[in-house]
């Protein structure tokens, strides 16, 4: 096992702190199994034999740390003047009222704390402070699992406690490359069976979803969320048919390639995985699906606003050849900046995706030279007919008709003409 020197310190302090204030604390969870995976992982689960978030504070006084919490769930987390976060939590004991419901709460040992958790992978802990210090902790096979690379449930009833483990199942096999054990794979089908999902709050399913679209390979886990029978849970409409899995595949690249080329226009990842997921659907369906997931209502107006600038901006540049710079911007321009990568899964040709990289990288900063003050004094009445001739002007110079500003002003003159007093 290695850790980082700064790391090493940090768990020599916890040993200290636990020592001098008579409980035992234990690094579990993620962190122990990333540790034996060789994963780099800089941020600590702790669990500690008593008093959680006083151990907590105590340690944060110690180091010159942040202490932030209690939870609702009366975990701690202590920040570092270096960056290192340590999640602290008090060893529990849990039982589920009903299914799906959030569990009630004991103080209890360290290995009832393992027995409540998802998967066997993540029970390994080690003691940091008494006899047992950096002993590892094995009581549910998880050494082996991680091994073998397989994701297992620790009794049958996991996924109707806590149908969240659905999600993390799948995440946690696509981080690793691991496979879901067989006995494990059969529960989790049983329980989308079951309709467990179902008994989920939509703010805790989309956390779970979201998680997914903002991590390394949403498409591969949402794949799966419909191999697993997953997706038309959250909405009967919903599903990755062959051609939709392309598309989404493609978004994929698209910001893949953006985030080399231009990652100012980026923004967050789910979005326009969103998106992708109800391109070409009835738009009831986005706003069925988004209300089961809770998603804030402005927050669906946005992403159907989103898909119909992309099917707005695909018609304009899909279907016609030979397009002019002002009509690539004129297409684009609408369209928010996140949703690029949708529209060039919708549209792969190799020309459209030409005009989007010219469009980023020139087209979206021209300016016309003359402004409204300009047009003004040229005799333009104020009004909407400033704005239009300033879009003339702007296409024509994006059009090479207009090179510079004698040529603009000809423009507006000309326009002026045609349209005398309009
Ligand atoms: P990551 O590297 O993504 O943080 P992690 O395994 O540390 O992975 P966390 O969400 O930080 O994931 O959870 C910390 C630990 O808490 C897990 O390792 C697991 O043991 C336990 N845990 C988290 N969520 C659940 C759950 N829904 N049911 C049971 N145990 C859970
Ligand atoms: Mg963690």
């Amino acid at each position: 096992m290695r850790v980082s020197p700064a790391l090493q310190q940090l768990l020599q302090a916890a040993a200290r702190t636990a020592d001098a204030h008579g409980v035992r604390v234990y690094a579990v969870g993620g962190f122990v199994r990333d540790l034996l995976l060789g994963v780099r992982d800089e941020d600590l689960d702790l669990t500690v034999e008593g008093d959680g978030v006083a151990f907590a504070r105590q340690l944060a006084a110690e180091t010159g740390s942040i202490c932030k919490g209690p939870s609702a769930f009366g975990t701690a987390v202590v920040i570092t003047h270096d960056g290192h976060k340590i999640d602290v939590a008090t060893a529990r004991r849990e039982t589920y009222k009903h299914p799906a419901a959030l569990p009630t709460v004991e103080p209890g040992t360290i290995r009832d704390d393992l027995s409540r958790r998802d998967f066997s992978i993540n029970t390994l802990a080690f003691a940091l402070n008494g006899p047992e210090a950096f002993r590892l902790i094995d009581e549910h096979g998880g050494s082996r699992d991680l091994t073998e690379g397989v994701i297992r449930v620790l009794h049958n009833r996991s996924f109707r406690d806590d149908p969240t483990r659905m999600f993390r199942a799948i995440r946690l096999e696509q981080r690793f490359g691991f496979v879901l054990h067989r006995h494990t794979l059969r529960l989790l089908g049983r329980a989308v069976d079951k309709g467990w999902l179902e008994l989920l709050s939509g703010a805790r399913l989309w956390r779970e979803l979201r998680f997914m679209l903002v991590g390394e390979s949403p498409v591969a886990c949402l794949k799966r969320l419909e191999e697993l029978g997953i997706l038309s849970r959250i909405d009967a409409d919903l599903g990755l048919s062959p051609d939709r899995l392309a598309l989404l595949t493609r978004v994929a690249e698209a910001r893949a390639e953006l985030a080399e080329t231009h990652p100012d226009v980026l923004g967050q990842a789910w979005p326009v995985y969103l998106a992708g997921l109800f391109h070409g659907l009835d738009v009831n369906v986005l706003r069925r699906a988004g209300a089961r997931l809770a998603l804030a209502p402005r927050t669906i107006q946005e992403l159907v606003d989103g898909l119909s600038a992309v099917e707005g901006a695909g018609r304009r540049l899909c279907t016609t050849d030979n397009r002019r710079p002002s009509e690539v911007v004129a297409a684009l321009r609408a369209l928010p900046l996140e949703m690029l990568p949708l529209l060039l899964a919708r549209c792969p040709g190799r020309e459209v995706h030409q005009d989007v990289e010219r469009y980023l990288t020139t087209w979206r900063y021209i300016r016309p030279d003359l402004t409204g003050d300009d047009l003004k004094r040229l005799g333009v009445p104020q009004g909407p007919q400033i704005g239009r001739l300033l879009a003339r002007v702007l296409a024509a110079k994006l059009d090479g008709e207009a090179s510079d500003r004698e040529a603009e002003e000809a423009l507006v003159r000309s326009a002026l003409v045609q349209i005398p007093g309009s």
